[in-house]
């Protein structure tokens, strides 16, 4: 068991409300629409009980969509709830149900890219022993881990490539599920790997397609590893 921290929950100092957004995506994040009860408004910030819609966390892209076909400029957690800025003046009121959308296409693919950094991390480290991660990121484009590494991984990369296909084709199970020391936070697992993660995820490998996997070097003593879908 290995647990690294590639992907951890986002803590925020903001301790304003004691209220929580229930997360809906961590059931299923392949829902591109929910309703919600509002349950706060300032200015063109919105509140609500649940929400589809990620906002940026642990390196995850927020999603894009709508509020009440509303445009979100902007989703940011604070604490455990979760704050939309909408592009306009909401029409809306505290205790209103509005419908909440997200750009389905986009989550499908940060969630096949989210999946396949996790994967791409181990086994790399598998290969080169744990090295200092000093950056990640994931949009609906491309995921990416940095490491403070003196090497190049391109010796490596073919076979990361073969084995990251393996793995695909082996449709390998991924599970995710509530910590136990809090609700809140979230860890990720599959074969064998673990680590804490609040992020969108597939359910096993198949779902990712297939990746390519890249390096560059972003500087003295620093690798990048790249994910693609191919
Ligand atoms: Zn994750």
């Amino acid at each position: 068991m290995t647990a690294i921290n590639l992907y951890p929950n986002t803590e925020s100092l903001y301790m304003g409300v004691d209220t929580m957004t229930k997360k809906l995506y961590h059931q299923d994040p392949h829902q591109e629409e929910c309703t919600a009860k509002v349950t706060n408004i300032n200015s063109n910030d919105v509140e609500v009980d649940q929400t589809i819609f990620f906002a940026f966390a642990g390196g995850q892209a927020s999603d894009t969509g709508t509020i009440n076909n509303i445009p979100v400029t902007e989703a940011k957690k604070a604490g455990k709830n979760i704050i939309y800025t909408l592009e306009e003046t909401p029409p809306f009121a505290v205790g209103d149900t509005v419908t909440i959308q997200v750009d389905k296409e986009k989550r499908e693919r940060i969630i096949k890219l989210h999946s396949a950094i996790h994967f791409a991390y181990f086994l790399l480290t598998e290969k080169i022993g744990q090295q200092k991660l000093i950056g990640s990121n994931v949009t609906d484009q491309k995921a990416r881990a940095d490491f403070a590494y003196d090497g190049s991984f391109a010796e490596i990369l073919p076979e990361l490539q073969e084995q990251f296909n393996e793995l695909i084709k082996k449709n390998v199970p991924v599970r995710t599920f509530p910590s136990d020391s809090d609700p809140e936070k979230r860890i990720w697992e599959s074969h064998g790997w673990t680590c804490p993660c609040g992020g969108t995820h597939v359910a096993s490998t198949g779902e990712i397609g297939s990746v390519i996997l890249k390096r560059k070097t972003i500087g003295a003593g620093k690798e990048r590893l790249e994910v693609r879908l191919a």
